[in-house]
């Protein structure tokens, strides 16, 4: 598979203040990629380094096949980091028309992505008149004009209502099917799961998790358990090797499984050993929680 964009080693210092750690990912053609993390995890920064607008402190990135100049590559990029900006008192038609002329790009494009974003149909009024969410469909539109191959968009869906977000989220998944690869940050685990196939968790600048959506939903699950002799149960959790880590709270114990086992031969196993639950109850983390988890300062 073809690869869009590198990174390797990344590291973004503002002061004392790292805001990007260490970060290493890659980007493959086709996939719709998620950064996703919490506010000020470093997202931003992220993209404003391989846009080159942020300057790194250490590591490097590359994009395509390595042998292009960050600039020659940045042509073949659609990127909207920032709030869509164009005349107020112009046409969407006619602001579309000066991005072209600024890309150095023919008209005959403009069109097609307007249609593409639903806006086809508005395209002669004027810019302020436009909603939120039109104005995020023009951006994107907009990002659209040189048909890039990659398009880059931060947290897309902010400060929309409801419908304007799901347009937004179709917009993009249309997008998608077509072949364009994407990468959009969001902090809304929800939005990733819906629109992304792969994801990059990110925490104060650190990579938590890096694969496909669908793996990160997997989980072994946790059991739920309670036990008089709490002591015995847990140094027993502690050396089993089915068992990755354990919390306890009001006397209940959680045990989060590396691998998956039956609750039957967990407990057949804890009563040869001597130890007998009061309370056995296997459960699964609902991707929400299992995000808190993962982003949990713990
Ligand atoms: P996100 O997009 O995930 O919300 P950012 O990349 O915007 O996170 O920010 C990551 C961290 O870097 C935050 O702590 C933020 O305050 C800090 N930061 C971002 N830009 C600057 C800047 N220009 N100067 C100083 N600190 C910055
Ligand atoms: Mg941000």
């Amino acid at each position: 598979m073809e690869t869009i964009l590198t990174i390797n080693n990344l590291t973004k210092k503002y002061g004392h203040l790292t805001a990007v750690k260490n970060l290493s990912f890659t980007i493959k053609k086709g996939n719709v990629y998620g950064i996703l993390g919490p506010n000020g995890s470093g997202k931003s920064t992220t993209l404003g380094i391989v846009l080159n607008v942020v300057n790194r402190t250490e590591g490097d990135f590359h994009w395509f096949d390595g042998n292009t100049t960050t600039h020659d590559a940045l042509k073949k990029v659609g990127a909207i980091i920032e709030r869509p900006n164009f005349y107020p008192y112009m046409t969407a038609y006619q602001n579309l028309k000066l991005v072209c002329k600024i890309k150095g790009i023919t008209y005959d494009k403009i069109e097609e992505k307007l249609e593409v974003v639903g806006l086809l149909d508005r395209m002669h009024s004027k810019f302020r008149t436009y909603s939120l969410g039109m104005k995020q469909r023009l951006a994107i539109a907009s990002a659209l004009l040189n048909d890039p191959e990659i398009l880059i968009l931060d947290e897309p869906t902010n400060g929309l209502d409801p419908q304007g977000i799901h347009q937004i989220r179709a917009i993009i998944k249309h997008i998608a099917s077509k072949g364009t690869t994407i990468l959009l940050a969001s902090h809304l685990l929800d939005e990733v799961e819906k629109v992304c196939s792969h994801v990059v968790v990110l925490r104060k600048g650190e990579k938590l998790y890096a694969g496909r959506v669908d793996e990160m939903i997997s989980s072994n699950g946790f059991f739920e358990l309670k036990c008089d002799d709490e002591t015995s149960l847990l140094n027993y959790l502690k050396t089993h090797p089915s068992i990755k880590n354990t919390k306890v709270e009001d006397g209940l114990i959680t045990a989060f499984l590396e691998s998956p086992i039956s609750a039957s031969a967990f407990n057949k196993e804890l009563l040869s050993k001597g130890i007998s639950l009061l309370h056995l109850v296997q459960r699964k983390e609902s991707l929400e929680e299992q995000f808190l988890q993962l982003t949990d300062n713990n």
